[in-house]
């Protein structure tokens, strides 16, 4: 780092003093390096650390939580532009106004407060970002009832490659004035702006719940009951998938009390009616403590494979109709490593974590992700593509479509200082897009 970069981002806000912990994703899975941690306090500062950056030529990586599964908060040789101290959510007529760095779970408890509720959860949501959710379009526990964090956003405050400000926070119900700003920074993955405040609508908070867990014969008998739940449970906002294995694997690791043994757990979640819709031997929660433990399996998961080892994680979505096969056919490309499945059944959402290969052996990312992508699949369903998987967009995204995002990223970023590396793979002359 130049004495002179470091004097000119310091002059303009607080760094930190040791990059360490920015450098590695949470999966450990990939490293990289900082030449600087910016710790911006007001979209003021964002846009002069951006100019900044742009005035020395180098690159910045935004970073939210960290809790990324993709790696796109990692820098590479960039400056890290962390959002930790753009904090605080205000919550006026059934919407929450949020600065980018405020915790997930702090958005929910105020909105709580109030007596609303917000549409997205994971289990990452004390340490992720409201920011980083808009970032990655991130998808979670409750898209089967309120869809991804796109459905919920109504506008953002964003910071652009040359520091210009752009501002859509008025939240207006209608608003048809050309070309939609703020759901293209959705799912941008800090490529084309820094978002500094997020504006969200909220959901009323279901009026009671019911949370079973139910043992099946299989992935198909899982998809057929989701199916049913949502015709004629009502209010149903989670249809978890969860494999023997997995469970085997959390009680192990985390000692929660066995289940009956069963091939497949299918995790529902509705306000209503469940109880005409699941099998009798279904283990029914009987208050929010019982809810909990039942949740645990399943939320419990991440934590417990991460502790294994360093996963690969593949997060795909398939057609409801291929899950069933598509696990099945998981064993011929993953063959001699350890695989755990779960996921968000409703939305078709398989998480595919893979030990036993080296970090930086993809042998087995391309065979699960070719193998997703030949069945109708999407190769990043709700983690985004970030640095792990932008060598296989190419799979889920038309050479058309790649030419119309380089084109966007062109426009808004042309010296690429957001984000480089991630998202958009490197044009490959002589040869088709990706490789
Ligand atoms: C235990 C666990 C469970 C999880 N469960 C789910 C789940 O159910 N569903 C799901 O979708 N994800 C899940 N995730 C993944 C992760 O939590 C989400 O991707 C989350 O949205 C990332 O938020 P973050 O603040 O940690 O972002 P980071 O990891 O810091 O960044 C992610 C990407 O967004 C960009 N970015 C971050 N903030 C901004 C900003 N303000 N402006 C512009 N770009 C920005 C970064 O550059 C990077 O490319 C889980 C992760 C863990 C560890």
């Amino acid at each position: 780092l130049s004495e002179d970069l470091r004097a000119a981002l310091q002059s303009v806000c607080a760094t930190a003093p040791d990059a360490t912990s920015y450098e590695v994703d949470w999966t450990r899975r990939t490293t990289g390096s900082a030449l600087a941690v910016c710790l911006p306090a007001s979209t003021a500062e964002v846009s002069a650390v951006l100019q900044v950056a742009a005035r020395h030529g180098v690159g910045v990586t935004v970073a939210g939580g960290r809790t990324g599964l993709v790696a796109g908060a990692v820098p590479d040789a960039t400056v890290v532009l962390s959002t930790e101290r753009l904090t605080g959510v205000r919550v006026t007529n059934g919407k929450a106004l949020a600065g980018a760095g405020t915790t997930l779970a702090e958005v929910q408890r105020a909105a709580a407060e109030q007596g609303w509720a917000y549409g997205v959860d994971m289990a990452s949501r004390d340490s992720a970002t409201i920011g980083g959710t808009v970032a990655t379009n991130a998808g979670g526990l409750h898209v089967v009832g309120h869809g991804t964090t796109r459905a919920q956003v109504l506008g953002v405050e964003a910071v652009l490659a040359d520091g210009s400000v752009v501002s859509r926070l008025h939240g207006l119900a209608k608003d048809a004035t050309g070309y939609d700003l703020v759901q293209l920074l959705v799912g941008s993955e800090g490529t084309l702006a820094v978002v500094t405040q997020v504006l969200v609508r909220l959901v009323a908070p279901p009026r009671s719940r019911q949370t079973v867990l139910v043992p099946l014969a299989s992935v198909e008998d899982a998809v057929r009951l989701v199916d049913r739940a949502r015709r004629e449970a009502r209010g149903l906002r989670a249809a978890e998938l969860l494999l023997a294995a997995g469970v085997e694997l959390v009680r192990d690791v985390d000692g929660l009390p066995p289940l009956p043994p069963s091939p497949v757990q299918l995790l529902l979640e509705a306000e209503e009616g469940l109880e005409d819709v699941v099998p009798d031997d279904a283990l029914v929660a009987s208050d929010a403590v019982d809810a909990a433990r039942l949740w645990a399996y399943r939320e419990r998961m991440t934590e417990a494979i991460g502790r294994l080892g360093v996963p690969h994680k593949l997060d795909v979505s398939l057609p409801q109709d291929r899950l069933g096969e598509f696990v099945d056919a998981l064993p011929s490309v993953t063959a001699g490593c350890t695989t755990h499945v779960f996921g968000h059944l409703g939305d078709g959402n398989l998480h595919v974590n893979v030990l036993g290969p080296a970090p930086d052996d993809d042998r087995v990312d391309d065979a699960v992700l070719r193998l997703a992508a030949a069945m109708g699949g999407s190769v990043g369903a709700e983690h985004g593509i970030g640095r792990a998987k932008r060598r296989w967009l190419h799979l889920s995204r038309t050479p058309a479509e790649l030419a119309a995002m380089r084109a966007v990223k062109q426009a808004l970023d042309p010296h690429g200082l957001l984000g480089p590396g991630v998202l958009l793979p490197d044009v490959v002359t002589g040869g088709g897009p990706g490789h």
